[in-house]
């Protein structure tokens, strides 16, 4: 079926015309392609920002991270791995000795909660080793698939899915690749038009760009490599 039809999509600060076609998929494959060659050239090493030295420390960052800054993440986590070396610290320790311990990055309460779940459940059920796969990952408590696919990506070199935050949600509604809001569905149209060895680079990438030049307030049209084939230049 040729399914034909415009549609306006209202979010991120303007209004982007998108379009539905059976070629609307082969055409964000295409823009897509070049959206990589563009922003590789920008950010040569996208991979994560957060400090870590192992599978574990990955996980904590990673948890501590949502609504804060990798920079601030990183000032925390320094200290952190210092004081616990090992994944049976974080089961054993007092929970409110961790709260404190992680207390100047927003929601610490709840994400000392989890790294301690996390830890506590690790040692029971998975031999002490952070498990490898998206179903097990998921079964931790605190970790959506967002958390999952950084680790993943991160960790184990596995490209499961493409990990989506704030920056990669407003850029991919900005590029025209998705008009979704909700991460699970822009999570699947990227990975419907992205190669899979690409799908973590991909998100590091669209993260670097949210922060450094299509900001959320005021995305820097004029300074953007992809200026000349973004549908949203205008906004
Ligand atoms: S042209 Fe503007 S809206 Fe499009 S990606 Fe660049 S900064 Fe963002």
């Amino acid at each position: 079926m040729n399914r034909c039809y415009n549609e306006e999509n209202r979010t991120h600060g303007g209004t982007v015309r998108v379009f539905s076609t059976e070629g609307e998929t082969m055409d964000n494959k295409m823009r897509l392609r070049k959206i990589l060659r563009g922003l590789k050239k920008e950010y040569p090493e996208p991979k994560t920002a957060l400090k870590f030295r192992t599978h574990f420390e990955l996980l904590v960052a990673t948890v501590l991270s949502a609504q804060t800054t990798d920079a601030q993440v990183n000032k925390v986590t320094e200290p952190l791995f210092r004081k616990y070396r090992s994944i049976t610290d974080y089961a054993e320790t007092d929970l409110d000795v961790l709260k404190k311990d992680v207390n100047s990055v927003n929601f610490y309460n709840n994400k000392a909660k989890n790294i301690q779940g996390s830890a506590r459940m690790i040692i029971d059920s998975f031999k002490g080793k952070v498990p490898g796969t998206m179903e097990e990952l998921l079964m931790l408590p605190g970790v959506a698939r967002k958390t999952a696919n950084i680790i993943l990506s991160g960790a184990f070199g596995i490209n499961e899915g493409i990990a989506v935050d704030t920056h990669v949600n407003r850029l991919a509604n900005r590029l025209g690749l998705t008009r979704h809001e909700d991460p699970v569905k822009i999570e699947q149209d990227l990975m419907e038009i992205t190669p899979k060895a690409e799908w973590g680079n991909l998100s590091h990438l669209l993260i670097f760009h949210g922060r450094k030049v299509c900001q959320a307030r005021k995305p820097k049209h004029s300074d953007c490599v992809l200026y000349e084939i973004c549908p949203s230049k205008d906004i």
